[in-house]
C-alpha cells in the first residue's frame, strides 16, 4: 500500500468518473461544438454567477490567461510572496505578460486590504502602474489557509475604488467553501476573474476553468489559443470535470478530517518543531535539527509513504480522494518508528 501524500493532484479517476468519460458526447471544441465542454463551462459559470467560463488544460494556464487579459506590459501585479502565480508558474507573469510583481508578505499566504492599499503605486511616471491584485484561496504555502470573506470584500472594494482588477486563484476554492462556507455566488461578485482546478481535490485527471464576464472570456479564448491550450475532443476531460463537481465536492470534508488527524500526529512527534494550523487538506510542518528533511522523507519513502519538502526542514502533506483511514493509521505506525 503506497500512501501518496505529495499532492492532491495524484488521484486516479474513479470507476464512476471513467464511465462518465467513456460515454461523453464530444465534438471539436476549437470549433465550439463539443457539447460536454460547453455544458461544463455553463455549469461552472453558473456556480459562481459569472457570465462565462473557459475550460483549460491547467491552473497555470487559467491564471496566466487572466493575468495576460487584465494587465499590459510594464504594469504591476500585487500578490503574496508565496503565491502560486509568482512562485510556481515559471516566471510566467514576466514571460507571458511583461508585467512586474509587487510582493506582500502575508499571514499564511493571505493578504489584507490594508497591505494592498500601501502597495498601490501613486500616479507618478516613475512607477509601474498597479493594475491587478491576486488572492489565493485556499493558500497553498499557507498550509491550505482560508480567507475570511470579509477581508476579500474589503480588498475587492479597494480594487474598485482604485481602478485595479482582482483575480482569484481558486485552485482549491471548493476546499475553502467546504471548510468556511464561503459563497461562490458572492465570490463571483468580488472578483473580475476566477480560476478553479478540477484536478486537485476534485479528483479529475486534467482541467481548470477561468471565469469572468462574457467579453473577458471571449478575449481569453483568443489567448488560450495563443498559449497553445485550445483542445479538440476535450469533452472526454470535461465529462470527468462535470462528474467531479457532482460527486466530489461534499466529500472534501473527509479529506479535511484526515488532514487534521495528520496534523495532530505530527504535533505529537518529538522531531517536529512546528505544525501550521490545519484548515483544509494541506499539512505543513517544520522538522527540528535532529531530523534532517531528506532523512525523514527517505524513511517515509522506505515505508511506502510519499511527501515533499517545500523549503529547508519544511514538509508538506496533502490529503485527497485516494487517501483512506487505513492509510492514515499506517502513517501513524511509521511515524513511531522514525
Ligand atoms: C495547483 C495550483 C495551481 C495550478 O496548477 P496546475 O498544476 O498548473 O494545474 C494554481 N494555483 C494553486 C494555488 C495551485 O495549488
Amino acid at each position: 500500500m503506497i500512501v501518496d501524500l505529495r499532492s492532491d493532484t495524484v488521484t486516479r479517476p474513479t470507476p464512476g468518473m471513467l464511465d462518465a468519460m467513456l460515454h461523453a458526447r464530444v465534438g471539436d471544441d476549437v470549433f465550439g461544438d463539443d457539447p460536454t465542454v460547453n455544458s461544463l463551462e455553463e455549469k461552472v459559470a453558473d456556480i459562481f454567477g459569472k457570465e462565462a467560463s473557459l475550460f483549460c488544460p491547467s491552473g497555470t494556464m487559467t491564471n496566466q490567461i487572466a493575468i495576460n487579459g487584465l494587465t499590459r506590459p510594464g504594469d504591476e501585479v500585487i500578490c503574496e510572496a508565496g503565491s502560486h502565480v509568482y512562485k510556481y508558474e515559471g516566471g510566467g507573469i514576466a514571460f507571458n505578460s511583461g508585467a512586474s510583481v509587487r510582493l506582500i508578505h502575508g499571514d499564511r499566504g493571505r493578504i489584507t486590504a490594508a497591505q494592498v492599499a500601501i502597495n498601490i503605486n501613486p500616479d507618478d511616471i516613475h512607477h509601474p502602474v498597479s493594475r491587478l491584485v491576486v488572492a489565493e484561496n485556499t493558500a497553498n504555502r499557507g498550509g491550505g489557509s482560508c480567507y475570511d470573506p470579509a477581508e476579500l470584500r474589503r480588498i475587492s472594494a479597494l480594487c474598485r475604488e482604485q481602478f485595479l482588477k482582482f483575480h482569484l486563484d481558486g485552485a482549491r476554492f471548493f476546499n475553502a467553501m467546504i471548510a468556511t462556507g464561503i459563497d461562490p455566488r458572492e465570490t463571483g461578485t468580488l472578483f473580475d476573474s476566477i480560476s478553479i482546478c478540477l484536478s486537485k481535490g476534485l479528483g479529475a485527471p486534467v482541467g481548470s476553468l477561468l471565469l469572468g464576464s462574457g467579453e473577458f472570456i471571449h478575449q481569453s479564448r483568443r489567448v488560450r489559443k495563443l498559449f497553445g491550450g485550445a483542445m479538440r475532443q476535450a469533452g472526454y476531460l470535461a465529462a470527468a470535470g462535470i462528474y467531479a463537481l457532482d460527486h466530489h465536492i461534499t466529500r472534501l470534508a473527509d479529506d479535511h478530517v484526515r488532514a487534521v488527524r495528520i496534523g495532530e500526529m505530527m504535533q505529537a512527534c518529538p522531531f517536529v518543531k512546528q505544525v501550521m494550523p490545519v484548515e483544509t487538506n494541506i499539512i505543513i510542518f517544520t522538522l527540528s535539527e535532529t531530523m534532517p528533511d531528506e532523512l525523514f522523507l527517505a524513511r517515509l519513502k522506505e515505508a511506502g509513504i510519499l511527501a515533499i519538502s517545500i523549503g529547508p526542514q519544511s514538509i508538506r502533506m496533502v490529503t485527497h480522494l485516494d487517501i483512506s483511514d487505513p492509510m492514515i493509521e499506517k502513517l501513524a505506525g511509521v511515524l513511531k518508528q522514525c
